[in-house]
């Protein structure tokens, strides 16, 4: 039986995943702090997830899927911010020391350390249900922090790539996909556990939008957390909101909108571009590999519509209070 300590050596301190003193790491796993040095000018930016069996994923989930989903949606927060990775902490809880289960684990979690430059400098372990706690650090300069609260009325509202393909997965984990090939599988597949946070996109962009959040609760509500913060409305362009196109083939334009707009996990970034910024803003993301889409525009702020949406027609379809409309987890929380 692995004890504890076992499970951190062989496992965690591994090279390619754990943090190596350096510049910024002062000391990493095994002391009873781990040191970091925040540059002059810069800031420290940290964010944490919970990820729970059966509620954020399935138990029987691969467990290198398990961790490369625990540490992109951790990830998606510091593009969400704009700041650059950094380190992450891991709080483990499992039912049993499966040595397989942990080695499969470290390894998914190495895979995305290594490929967004963020390694591991602690942690704890406990026993229980199996959940999983990451807690990413980063670094911003100064004043270019990317906030939920700048959007102004007028600003253009763009998103990254495309939406709905994460709660295209959840709904094939259910069995309810028919004529899925295996070639779509596993894209669908790699969409929910191992969403692509949108770093790059960040880190070029930080100095040019006006606000930013990432869609981990669906569009509404993540639109809606801005609109909060920076007291605006939005209105969106339902013909503009691309959809994944897998999304497009299983489900069609107007069940996958509706999944687009309610259902979270597909971690784009939603941001916000003055109009005096949209040409810097534009030619800036022209290099990027993702594709960017404006789907509408930030409005004065009005109470009984946070976000509204306007259909072909130039109909307005729906609107919602700001927060509702995305997975909750406590009802009638707000
Ligand atoms: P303490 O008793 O002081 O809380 P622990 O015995 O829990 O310390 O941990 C010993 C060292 O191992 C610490 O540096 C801690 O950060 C690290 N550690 C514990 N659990 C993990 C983990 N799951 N991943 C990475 N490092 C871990
Ligand atoms: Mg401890």
């Amino acid at each position: 039986m692995l004890s504890e300590f076992d499970i951190i050596r062989t496992c965690f301190e591994q090279e390619g995943l754990a943090a190596i003193p350096g510049d910024s790491v002062i000391q990493g796993i095994g002391d009873d702090c781990a040191l970091i040095k925040v540059p002059a000018n810069k800031m420290l930016a940290f964010s944490m997830d919970t990820l729970v069996e059966d509620i954020h994923f399935p138990a029987t989930a691969a467990p290198g899927l398990i961790a490369s989903r625990a540490l992109a949606v951790n990830l998606s927060d510091l593009a969400a911010t704009g700041a650059k990775p950094l380190v992450f902490t891991l709080g483990l809880t499992i039912p049993e020391a499966n040595q397989p289960w942990l080695e499969a684990f470290a390894a998914g979690l190495k895979t995305m350390a290594k490929e967004f430059n963020c390694y591991l400098i602690g942690g704890d372990m406990s026993r229980g249900a199996l959940t999983i706690t990451i807690q990413v650090q980063g670094l911003v300069d100064d004043g270019q922090a990317i906030l939920r609260s700048g959007a102004c009325p007028g600003d253009r509202i763009y998103i990254t790539e495309s939406l709905g393909c994460a709660a295209l997965a959840l709904l094939m984990f259910e069995g309810k996909l028919n004529n899925v090939l295996p070639e779509e599988q596993e894209i669908i597949n790699l969409a929910f556990y191992r969403p692509q946070p949108r770093i790059d996109t960040a880190l070029t962009v930080a100095g040019l939008v006006s606000a930013g959040i990432d869609i981990s609760d669906g569009l509404l509500a993540d639109l809606g957390h801005i609109c909060e913060q920076s007291k605006c409305s939005a209105t969106l362009d339902l013909t503009q909101i691309p959809l994944h196109p897998l999304v497009e083939k299983h489900l069609g334009r107007a069940a996958g909108l509706s999944k687009a707009l309610s259902a979270g996990d597909d971690y784009e970034l939603i941001l916000t571009v003055s109009a005096a910024q949209e040409p810097s803003f534009l030619d800036a993301v022209s290099v990027l590999p993702e594709k960017f889409t404006c789907i509408g525009e930030i409005s004065e702020h009005n109470e009984a519509q946070k976000v509204s949406c306007i259909d072909e027609n130039g109909s307005m379809v729906r609107s919602t209070r700001a927060g509702a409309g995305g997975y909750m987890h406590f009802q009638g929380d707000d």
